[in-house]
């Protein structure tokens, strides 16, 4: 996806569900294609992941973190709260958004090395 409609969409779905203490950012990482802290108030979203990755799947990545947001004092990191909010948002409540994940990590990885 287009990092600048990416950026924006991010930002679009961060402020909508969370509070104006959260913001969106950029990560240079290609392990995780998202990312959220809690220590800074940060959903991230991978650059090099996100350039590789269908809008579609970007969206679900976003609404994914958000759903960690929401659940925060869940002990499990992938337990039920958080699966039950990933469905109240419309992302699947699975750890793996994509069938071809470790394939866009791959791919991610190789653009980073070429550049
Ligand atoms: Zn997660």
């Amino acid at each position: 996806m287009n990092l600048e409609r990416a950026e924006i969409l991010a930002r679009l779905i961060v402020r909508k569900h969370l509070s104006p203490a959260w913001r969106f950012a950029w990560h240079n990482g290609t392990t995780c294609a998202g990312i959220c802290s809690f220590d800074t108030k940060t959903i991230l979203l991978s650059k090099g992941i996100t350039a590789v990755t269908p809008a579609r799947y970007v969206r679900w990545t976003v609404l994914h973190e958000v759903a960690h947001a929401l659940t925060s004092r869940e002990k499990a990191h992938h337990g039920e709260r958080w699966a039950e909010k990933c469905r109240e948002l419309g992302c699947p409540d699975r750890e793996g958004l994509t069938p071809h994940e470790d394939r866009l990590r791959e791919l991610a990885r190789k653009k980073a090395r070429v550049k």
